[in-house]
């Protein structure tokens, strides 16, 4: 039995996976525009693969793909009957490839798309969707819920407040776009704590922002709970103009020379380490090739096969390039 997420904390720094949407996109399995998980029912080989790349990178965790894999959002790609299947198979695929070696199988939830901060009823069905969700994780088999992507701190407390319900370990992450702080105003410290009071065993900031803009909201994070935390950036290059990639004119079909190089990566997972962060993983962008790098430096590959692998300290030309673009 695969050792459970908390003691996994509590030995050292756990290794989160990648993102799967914009990468399934690439490979001809998602479409662009609204980026809807039914890959699960259409494709289920493609995303039990990519589950395995990660795993063989050495993560400790997989997320299913159960993003976006609400009724409102799959409504949107007249999907929304298919809402427990796609769950379903999702689920499958994430624990059928974390049974291949020692990583546990993860819920993901995310923004339903349903809440509306003015609307209290949005609420109570919010909270519906969320148990619809984790009725059929759970009848499949999860091993801990992580809850990210949330733009309003309201909606991640909800996610929390039914995850919790099942004892699992939970994961909740916000995702702060382009103000340093959620869509009704709360720094990521507040949203912290308030994640943690609510009973998140671990909190933090997700997908976004590039880690260099992710870093630095995770110190005041870092300071504003005592508990673990985590965080998962993307893999493309933003700016402190424009912390968050989606609002690139470059989203999503010319992103390609934005993406950071596996060096960028292994480099942010060293400084996440070194600030204390425990959970350290990767959104949009981050392919297995970063993932692995990041598992190099956090010692979750064999020290043999570190001697003959990439020197990560050499000349980072492909970042110092977007550096200079970005000042020109
Ligand atoms: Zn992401």
């Amino acid at each position: 039995v695969a050792k459970g997420l908390l003691e996994r904390l509590a030995e050292g720094p756990v290794l989160g996976d990648g993102g799967y949407l914009l990468e399934l996109e690439k490979r001809g399995y998602v479409r662009a525009g609204p980026f809807t998980p039914e890959v699960s029912i259409t494709h289920p080989d493609a995303l039990a693969g990519l589950h395995r790349e990660f795993l063989l990178a050495g993560v400790d965790v997989l997320q299913a793909l159960t993003f976006y894999a609400s009724e409102e959002k799959l409504a949107t790609v007249g999907l929304a009957g298919r809402v427990d299947d796609i769950n379903r198979a999702a689920m499958e695929a994430a624990r059928a490839v974390a049974a291949e070696g020692d990583a546990l199988a993860a819920l993901t939830l995310s923004m339903t798309w349903a809440y509306d901060p003015r609307d209290s009823r949005s609420r109570d069905r919010i909270r519906a969707m969320f148990d619809r969700q984790i009725e059929v994780a759970i009848d499949v088999g999860c091993d801990l819920i992580v809850a990210e992507t949330f733009t309003w701190l309201e909606e991640a407390l909800l996610a929390t407040e039914r995850a919790k319900r099942t004892g699992l370990p939970l994961v909740t992450t916000v995702a702060i776009e382009e103000r340093p702080h959620d869509m009704e105003g709360h720094s990521p410290a507040e949203c912290a704590r308030r994640l943690a009071d609510a009973g998140a065993d671990v909190v933090g900031i997700n997908c976004m922002r590039d880690p260099e803009r992710t870093l630095p909201l995770m110190q005041e994070v870092r300071e504003a709970v005592e508990g673990y935390v985590a965080t998962q950036p993307v893999a493309f290059r933003t700016s402190e103009d424009r912390p968050s990639f989606t609002a690139y004119r470059e989203f999503p079909f010319h992103l390609d020379p934005l993406q950071l190089t596996r060096a960028d990566m292994a480099a942010y997972a060293g400084q996440a380490q070194s600030m204390g962060i425990n959970y350290i993983g990767s959104c949009c962008g981050s392919v297995a090739a970063h993932v692995r790098a990041m598992a190099k430096v956090l010692g979750k590959v064999d020290d043999d096969e570190r001697e003959w692998e990439i020197d990560y300290d050499k000349p980072r030309s492909a970042y110092e390039y977007h550096k200079h673009t970005e000042m020109t």
